[in-house]
């Protein structure tokens, strides 16, 4: 019987427990495709799962890890052959079912992507699901006026998110204004691409007014909490936050006078269940407007051994730019 090295996480007395096991195939889930997996990430959601918070994994054992990229090593879908190299994002795969923080993982056909011709399994990866989010909050933007050479807002800039967000507008000609709590982190955002630095702290009060100077052409918002609802009370008139997480926190206390006096708006961000279309357009636009060299700068690569030990760190917000995992190491 053929079996793969995986990450299985197991619920032992009430707490989660990490072991690297190798599986048998028989156990994987069942799927249409079978992938042989190169690379995986970490991401925020990871960190909950690996930390056993928030309650996102149902069953144990479990094998999480939120995306992944690889190599198709059998397809009962006409979509895939063997030989594919592809990309899997979101789904509540690694959440609801086993994930990719393993060498092999099962899953429906309609949940990967191909990978987009020049992007490698790791390239991918670097981008993952913080970055395909990045990308999605960028395209919301544009949907809504965003014009050339704008200046846009870009929240928990060191994490994964914040890191693409500013790569991708500052390579679409924007003046990005990098919002960190991290001061160290000025040299890393500015060869992102960041114009200028502002400390979190600017925007971590709770507004006093309902509308403060119009500063934003357009934000892309990892924080969520006050530092969302301040955004609201800075965008130009007509201009809009790309909401897309909740780092500082899931409120908003926030009012309606922006919207109703400089008709500004909130685009919501979900790239879990994203559907196909603007998924594979999405994925395009990183492979063509990502500068990879910048992609590499933000980039640190673990093995499989190393992952337990970042969980921590990646809900603290003390981790940099983008994790990814090899999982044959
Ligand atoms: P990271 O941990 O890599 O980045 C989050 C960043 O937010 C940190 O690096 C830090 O940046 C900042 N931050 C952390 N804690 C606080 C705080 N208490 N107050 C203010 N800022 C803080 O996570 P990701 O980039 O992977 O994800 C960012 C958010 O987006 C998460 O909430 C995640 O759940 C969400 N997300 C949503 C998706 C969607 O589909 N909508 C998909 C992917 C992620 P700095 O130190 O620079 O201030």
């Amino acid at each position: 019987m053929a079996s793969f090295r995986a990450l299985v996480l197991h619920e032992e007395g009430g707490k989660v427990t990490p072991r690297l096991e190798e599986v048998d195939d028989a156990r994987l889930p069942e799927g249409e495709v079978t992938v042989a997996v190169e690379y995986s990430t970490l991401n925020y959601k990871d960190g909950m799962v690996l930390q056993g918070v928030g309650r996102l994994v149902r069953a144990y054992p479990h094998v999480p890890g939120i995306d992944f990229a690889g190599t198709v090593e059998r397809s009962d879908s006409p979509a895939f052959n063997p030989g594919d190299k592809v990309a899997l994002t979101g789904w509540r795969v690694g959440e609801l079912q086993w994930g990719g923080y393993a060498e092999k993982a099962r899953v429906k056909a309609e949940h990967l992507v191909h990978l987009p011709d020049g992007l490698s399994a790791r390239q991918a990866m670097a981008i993952g699901t913080a970055g395909f989010t990045a990308m999605l909050a960028v395209i919301a933007l544009e949907k809504h006026e965003l014009g050339g050479g704008s200046e846009v807002l870009v929240t928990g800039a060191g994490g994964g998110v914040g890191s693409v967000a500013i790569a991708l507008l500052a390579k679409l000609g924007h003046k990005v204004v990098a919002s960190t709590g991290r001061a160290e982190l000025k040299p890393y955002l500015e060869g992102l691409g960041a114009a200028e630095i502002v400390d979190r702290a600017a925007f971590s009060a709770p507004p006093t007014r309902p509308l403060d100077r119009e500063r934003w052409d357009g934000a892309i918002d990892a924080v969520g909490g006050v530092t969302l609802a301040t955004i609201l009370t800075q965008l130009k008139y007509r201009a809009s936050v790309a909401a897309c997480g909740l780092a500082g926190g899931s409120d908003l206390p926030a009012t309606v006078i922006p919207f109703l006096l400089r008709g500004v708006n909130l685009l919501g961000i979900d790239s879990v269940m994203c559907p196909k279309w603007p998924r594979i357009d999405a994925w395009q636009r990183l492979a063509r407007d990502l500068p990879l060299e910048r992609l590499d700068a933000m980039t640190e690569e673990v093995p499989l051994s190393g992952v337990m030990a970042l969980a921590p760190k990646i809900l603290s917000g003390t981790v940099r730019g983008r994790t990814v995992i090899d999982v044959r190491r």
